[in-house]
């Protein structure tokens, strides 16, 4: 198997999912949709300012309304967005909205993805999320319950991956979720380098877990 890419910036085999493609590019809005999240990953790097609080951020500016994050696309010449929180479920009235006005805005070809734990994804969700337009669902299964959301994803015309953080010491279940993937046609595995940040230092480091290179990734 052929690895590709800058070492520097990650790397990759096969073809890169289109957000990737797009944010490798500097064209993807970072949509923080909402802190709010019912799950409580002993890793989550989430800012204390954010987790938790029902606030929208594009790139780093928070937002009031989707005329904002328009107006944020267009600062930026976005080529695309990518919805994160929290769980952007939760708040799924607006995750709704905005995918439905950016395309309004700027075209069908203006790529949308989403991450989720997929604790709350049913088919009503899927459908609504496909009839807005949303591009690709990216599930961070914090269960391997949630697996159940990824089967259901797959049943829509929609790119379906997995984004995993990349934990020293849980190498037998990435590879068991990565052989699962492989198994269901799950389209793409992201693993995703761990890292230390003012939140999650002191769980990460009470588990032997500590920065080795760059500025925070986690040793290991
Ligand atoms: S699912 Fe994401 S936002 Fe929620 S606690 Fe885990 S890492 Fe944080």
């Amino acid at each position: 198997m052929t690895i590709i890419g800058n070492p520097e910036i990650g790397l990759y085999t096969g073809k890169l999912p289109k957000g990737c493609e797009l944010c490798r590019l500097g064209g993807k809005l970072v949509l923080f949709i909402t802190g709010e999240c019912d799950d409580n990953c002993y890793y989550c790097p989430v800012s204390d300012d954010r987790f938790g609080k029902n606030r929208i951020f594009a790139n780093e500016t928070e937002v009031k309304d989707a005329m904002d994050v328009i107006y944020e696309a267009y600062r930026m010449k976005a080529l695309g967005a990518g919805i994160t929180g929290g769980d952007p479920i939760l708040e799924i009235g607006r995750v709704i909205e905005i995918i439905d006005k950016l395309k309004n805005e700027f075209s069908s070809d203006f790529h949308i993805h989403l991450y989720t734990t997929g604790r709350y994804v049913n088919d009503d969700v899927m459908k609504e999320l496909v009839s807005a337009g949303l591009d690709e669902i990216r599930f961070h299964p914090v269960k391997e319950l949630y697996l159940n959301a990824v089967k259901i994803a797959l049943k829509y015309d929609i790119d379906v991956g997995l984004e995993l953080p990349a934990i020293p010491n849980e190498g037998d279940k990435i590879v068991r979720l990565v052989k699962w993937a492989e198994e269901n046609n799950v389209k793409f595995v992201n693993l995703n380098e761990l890292e230390l940040n003012a939140r999650n230092y002191l769980n990460l480091n009470s588990k032997g877990l500590h920065a080795k290179h760059g500025i925070t990734g986690v040793e290991g």
